[in-house]
Parts: C-alpha cells; structure tokens; sequence
C-alpha cells in the first residue's frame, strides 16, 4: 500500500483533504488515488475495504459492533428526533470565556448539541476540551468534540481519548485533519505528526472505549466512554474511493457520519445511497455552512468540486451588493433546512459558522429557532 509518498502517512486510502486527484499538500497526484486507478483497471478495488494497522497497533482481533446508544445526541440520532446542532470553529482567537457564552446562546436558541474543532488549518487554539467541559458542567450542554491526527502521537490521542470519557463528554468525531496550511509559505518547518489516520484512530478509540485498553493492549483505569463518528466527503473523485474509506471506517468501529458542508439535498443523498449500497449502515447528519461571499462560492464550486446551485451563487452575489449576506444565507439554509428534515437518510444537521465574531453567532441563532421548530 502506497504509505510512503503520501505527507500524511496514511494507510487507508486518500485523506479528505486532496482535491480531483490532487494532492493537498503540494501540487502532485494524490498517491493514493492513483492506487485506486490501477486497482480498478485489475477489478481489485475490494482491497480498500478493510482497515490497515500498523505494527505499533498490538491488538488487532476487534472487530467493533454497533452499541446501544448512551449519550443525549446517539439517543436523539437513534430516536424520533432529528437533533441541531452547532459547530463552534476554535481558531487562534477566542476565550474560554467567549466560546462558553457563545455555547450558552446557541443551546437557548434551540440547538440541542454543539461540537468544536480541533485547530482548523494547523493554527493553535484553545483546546476544545477546556470549553467542552465547562459547557457540559456548567451549562449542561450535549457535546461532541473533533479530534484530528494532525498533532498528537498514538499515545497522546489515548491520553485525549481518556480525558474526554473523564470529562463525561460522549461524543468524538474523528478525522485525520488537515495540513497546517495556514503555513503555506513555510509548510517543511512546521511538523505536523499523522502517526495515524482516521481510519486507525477510529479504530484506536474503540479499543479504548469498548476494551478499555490502548493499541498494545495495555489495560487503561477505569471504562471509559463516548461514541465515535467519523466524517464524510460527499465531493470527493471518484466517490466510489471515499465510499471504500467509509466501509473501512464503519468496520473500524465508527457509529455515525457527518458530511461536509452541503448545499445540495441530491449531494447528501447521493452519498449516503452510494455507501448503503455498500453496506455502510451507521446514520448521517448533513452539514450546513453558510458562505460569506460569491467569491467563496465560486472557489469551493471550482477547485473544491462542491455541488453549489447557480441560484444560491447568484444570491449570494446579490446580496453582498445589498449588504444582506447573513439574512438571504439564513432564508437559504432554513429551507434546505425543510427538505432535508423530510429525508429518512437524514438523521441530524450541524450549522457551521466559522469563527465566533463578528454576527455569525447572531445569524446560527436566527437559523436555529427555525429549524429547531422545523425539526422536530
Ligand atoms: S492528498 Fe492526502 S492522501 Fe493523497 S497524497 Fe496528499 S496527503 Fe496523502
């Protein structure tokens, strides 16, 4: 398996992160696309079905099943339900204080859960936990927190894992991350670790949370707990290969999906029918992610392969002029909101505002007391 050649290391196929075959990191093809060429002209792509561990895993007999659910937001996928939820995007800025009363707001909004990332782009930040916890024990709010490969060791993501079953929080989601591209002029100097992929760390958090012990099978205290999601690219070419990586990824033990940003309910759709067909069974949430301007539109459309109606574009366009961005981007999602509230493959949605400024917060607040109501 072509590992080697690939930045991140990986050893389940493509990160989410290249684009049309292109490599993320610099501008060659992505090596494990190519794989995938050839293994289609010999007919022997089922080899990208099965999750690859590397000698430091020890323990390689699990085989993960799926779990009763047990934290408020697995309950509310399983259940009647459709939960909303909001993404708050740690960057370098923002406070503890800050992100907790922006965590406050939403969830007296409507939102039911909220879920935090893992340093976007490579740029440090508070890490989610801190807020996550004071938004669980304080405020009492449902939380899922990402976690990437990006910056921590095999040992280090089992210290997290530990700290965040302590914490009581019972939701991760799991990705390997992006490049720290945020440094782009000085990418070779910042040196990001990738010891696993998504693949192997979705694997690792089971043998965490279902044996309670880590990838050398040495016996951890106490049992600790949280459910583990992965994340999928409904934009990803050729998309057969990100359904593979999600075969692997259920088989490793994830418990639900949460797409990239859609705009689209024949993008979410068409996902989740391809991975049905092979066998993927766990739930989908379809994500939402206003765009700030026509310029952004036209850059995830074009280099990014996101699905984006000319529609939404040229409203986009319009309003930018009007200076109505926020309030046409909240009509637009509030009514993608409705069709994918009647869709049975939606099993949640999650509204992601980048950052926590200026009036994106104002504006996932408008959003959700409509699709609160819509929803449930
Ligand atoms: S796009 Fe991702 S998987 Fe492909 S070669 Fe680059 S870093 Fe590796």
């Amino acid at each position: 398996m072509p590992r080697y050649g690939c930045p991140k290391r990986m050893l389940n196929g493509p990160c989410g992160g290249g684009s049309r075959g292109v490599c993320e990191v610099d501008e060659r093809r992505c090596v494990w696309v190519e794989a995938y060429v050839k293994a289609l002209e010999k007919q022997r792509t089922h080899i990208f079905e099965y999750p690859l561990l590397d000698a430091g895993f020890q323990m390689v007999e699990h085989e993960p099943r799926p779990r009763e659910p047990r934290s408020t937001l697995m309950k509310m996928i399983f259940g009647d339900m459709k939960p909303l939820i909001y993404e708050v995007e740690l960057g370098p800025e923002g406070s503890l204080d800050e992100v907790a009363e922006t965590i406050k707001r939403v969830n007296e909004a409507g939102f039911d859960a909220v879920t935090m990332t893992d340093n976007p782009l490579g740029a440090a930040g508070i890490d989610p936990l801190a807020p996550a916890a004071v938004a669980r024990f304080l405020l009492g709010v449902e939380m899922a927190v990402h976690v990437t490969c990006r910056d921590r060791s095999r040992a280090a993501l089992v210290s997290w894992l530990l700290a965040v079953a302590g914490l009581g929080i019972g939701n991760v989601i799991v990705s390997t991350g992006d490049w720290p591209l945020l440094y782009r002029d000085n990418r070779w100097s910042i040196h990001p670790v990738f010891d696993l992929d998504s693949v192997r760390l979705t694997y690792l958090a089971r043998l965490v949370t279902d044996l309670h012990v880590d990838h050398t099978g040495r016996r951890l205290l106490g049992e600790p707990f949280f459910h583990v999601g992965v994340v999928a690219n409904p934009y990803f070419d050729p998309l057969d290969i990100e359904i593979l990586k999600l075969v692997k990824k259920q088989r490793a033990g994830a418990e639900f999906a949460v797409t990239q940003p859609i705009y689209t309910t024949g993008a979410f759709l068409k996902l989740v029918k391809a991975a049905r067909e092979r066998g993927v069974e766990i739930p989908f949430i379809a994500s939402l992610a206003p765009l700030k301007s026509y310029r952004h539109a036209v850059y995830l459309a074009e280099r990014m392969g996101v699905e984006i109606p000319e529609d939404y574009r040229e409203g986009l366009k319009r309003n930018e002029v009007d200076g109505n961005i926020w309030s046409y981007n909240v009509e637009y999602m509030k009514k993608l909101t409705e069709e994918l509230a009647s869709l049975e493959e939606v099993s949640g949605i999650l509204f992601i505002t980048h950052g926590i400024h200026g009036g994106v917060v104002d504006l996932a607040i408008d959003y959700a007391r409509e699709a609160s109501r819509i929803l449930k």
